[in-house]
């Protein structure tokens, strides 16, 4: 996909040459205010790097899947699920989501928050939380509390 080496940046967390896309089809799961930016998606590598980007107040998608995230916040902050932990999460911050686990991201209300996310290029898609999912997250208060933010 890259034909230069270099792209360099253009604006703040925008580079020439990546296009900056919605994040999911609309409609496709339920997700706020957030785009996707493919950095790296190169035919020699097994792994894609791209960066997410929250308005302040957006959020990802609840999901899981069998292949890993390692992320790094890049700019803000918010709160992360992963499994049944949720933390506030801050630039530089590091974050390691396993296979099968349930995971979102969430931006504060008065940042955007932006994370860089490697994956393997070979991926199986994500699955949505079923009701019986959700009402078993929402069990735990400190989830509840997460998802109604
Ligand atoms: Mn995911």
């Amino acid at each position: 996909m890259t034909e230069s080496i270099i792209r360099p940046k253009s604006e703040a967390f925008r580079w020439q040459g990546v296009d900056v896309h919605a994040y999911k089809q609309e409609g496709e799961a339920p997700f706020r205010d957030i785009t996707r930016q493919t950095l790296f998606a190169e035919a020699g590598m097994a792994a894609d790097l791209r960066y997410f980007e929250m308005a302040p107040g957006g959020h990802s998608t609840l999901e899981r899947h069998d292949h890993m995230h390692a992320v790094m916040i890049f700019r803000g902050h918010g709160q992360c699920l992963v499994g049944d932990e949720v933390r506030d999460v801050r630039e530089h911050d590091l974050i390691t989501i396993p296979g099968m686990t349930w995971h979102q991201f969430r931006a504060a209300a008065d940042a955007a928050m932006g994370f860089l996310c490697m994956v393997d290029r070979q991926r199986d898609r994500p699955q949505l939380p079923a009701q019986s999912d959700i009402e078993k997250l929402r069990a735990l208060p400190h989830i509840a509390r997460f998802l109604d933010t």
